[in-house]
């Protein structure tokens, strides 16, 4: 399907005058719809929940507007729980799905009554020892169930190559284990396919996950109060690309759970998910302005973003998108590069881009920049990490970060070192 901003470009030049390109725009209204949407797609399950993967888009104001619709929060270190916390989101609202977990994040999140998701069967002592011998009432374990995983318009996934979460043998022995040391409630969760396309993933997810809590029911004597579908729901980056139709994919999951649990007498799971991508991802954009064009072998367009504001392209390769802001319409007739300033050939957020002719000035509106975007920003080159903007369901606009000074990035050095002290200070 076409892609269009969400926004025009004669709001964000308003928007620009107040806050300097580069930034991450968030759409608000998009946002809460799609929350809406996926707790519609799954009310048939009383118990569904989704736990927001924080590390998406870790930005308070974002985790405070999907807890207003009744997200929780999904986090994988201390750091996230802090900031879940933050939010006003705590006890069972808050998942604890990490892996190589050091002892004081399961001590936190033991405190905040969180709910752990245990990815290794070592875990089991580890949390034990962390908390002091104490096990919490409820525990999840994450399943690698090996082998390949395949379900139709996705590449195979190969679990067996993964790091994350452990054998069935494991977790059956796990299981017996927390029983025997007093928990009594548990879960299952596992995640085998990132930006999954189509709508047959979390249907094919369940089905494996649910007849699993068959087993365990029966070989263990243990019910299972939740199956954890985790992330991995996909998004459309390409024009070419269908939306996934969460409707679609929530029927899905009904069909599995009517065909499995509920014969099973087992009618009472609660459903949860931790999407991130699939929540946030097409409601952000990275805004850059064009400030320089270079013809050598190619033709580039120099942004005022670069890798450190959106590493996806130069990390895995990735197609973001691009819509020129007011040349929506015009004939598409340039083959560009767009490219940020690292001292990386890598940063280049296109390449052979079929754009219409662009100019220096121009603002280029990066799309599906919402999740794992700032997220995942970084300082190389000094390169000062960007604002994140809320546009808001009445049009108006928030800066819910600002962006980075010299000083944040000098802020880590010794202060005591009358040179570095010298930096902190003027800056
Ligand atoms: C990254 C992650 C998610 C979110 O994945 P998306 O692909 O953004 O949906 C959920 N759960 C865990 C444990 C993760 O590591």
């Amino acid at each position: 399907m076409a892609k269009r901003a969400f926004i025009g470009r004669d709001a964000l030049e308003e928007i620009c005058r107040r806050y300097p390109t580069p930034f991450h725009l968030y759409d608000e209204r998009e946002i809460r719809a799609r929350a809406r949407a996926l707790n519609a797609a799954f009310s048939w399950n009383p118990g569904f929940k989704e736990y927001f993967a924080v590390k998406a888009t870790p930005n308070p104001s974002i985790v405070r507007l999907l807890a207003e619709e009744g997200c929780g929060c999904d986090c994988a270190t201390g750091v996230e729980l802090m900031l879940a916390s933050a939010c006003g989101v705590g006890g069972r609202d808050i998942m604890l799905s990490s892996n190589d977990t050091p002892d004081e994040d399961f001590r936190l999140a033991a405190r905040m009554g969180a709910i752990i998701n245990l990815d290794s069967a070592d875990m089991v002592d580890c949390l034990s020892r962390a908390l002091g011998g104490a096990l919490p009432e409820t525990v999840c374990l994450r399943l690698n169930p090996g082998g390949s995983f395949e379900v139709p318009d996705n590449p195979a996934g190969r679990p067996a190559e993964s790091k994350f979460g452990m054998t069935e043998e494991q977790l059956f022995d796990s299981y017996r284990r927390l029983r025997d040391a007093g928990v009594t409630e548990f879960g299952l969760h596992s995640f085998l396919l990132s930006n999954a396309q189509g709508n047959e993933y979390y249907p094919a997810l369940a089905r494996l996950l649910f007849g699993l809590a068959v087993r365990v029911r029966d070989e263990l004597g243990i019910a299972i109060s939740f199956v954890d579908l985790s992330g991995g729901v996909g998004v459309a980056y390409r024009e070419t690309d269908a939306e996934a139709d969460i409707a679609a994919i929530g029927a899905g999951v009904r069909v599995a759970y009517e065909d499995i649990l509920v014969p099973a007498g087992m009618g009472d799971i609660a459903i949860f998910a931790e999407l991130g991508r699939w929540m946030c991802g097409p409601a952000g954009a990275l805004v850059t302005r064009v400030i320089h064009k270079k013809e050598t072998y190619r033709a580039f367009l120099g942004v005022d973003a670069c890798a450190a504001d959106l590493m996806r392209p130069a990390l895995y390769d990735a197609y973001h998108h691009i819509t020129v802001m007011g040349k929506e319409d015009a004939p598409l007739t340039c083959t560009y590069n767009v490219v940020g300033g690292l001292c990386e050939n890598n940063d280049q957020f296109a390449r052979d881009r079929v754009l219409p002719e662009t100019e220096i000035g121009d603002l280029l509106f990066i799309h599906d920049t919402g999740a794992h975007g700032h997220a995942m920003g970084y300082n190389y080159n000094g390169r000062l990490r960007s604002a994140e903007l809320l546009l808001r369901e009445d049009g108006s606009v928030r800066l819910i970060r600002r962006a980075e000074k010299p000083s944040d990035y000098f802020a880590t050095l010794d202060i005591d070192d009358e040179f570095t002290n010298a930096l902190t200070r003027g800056n």
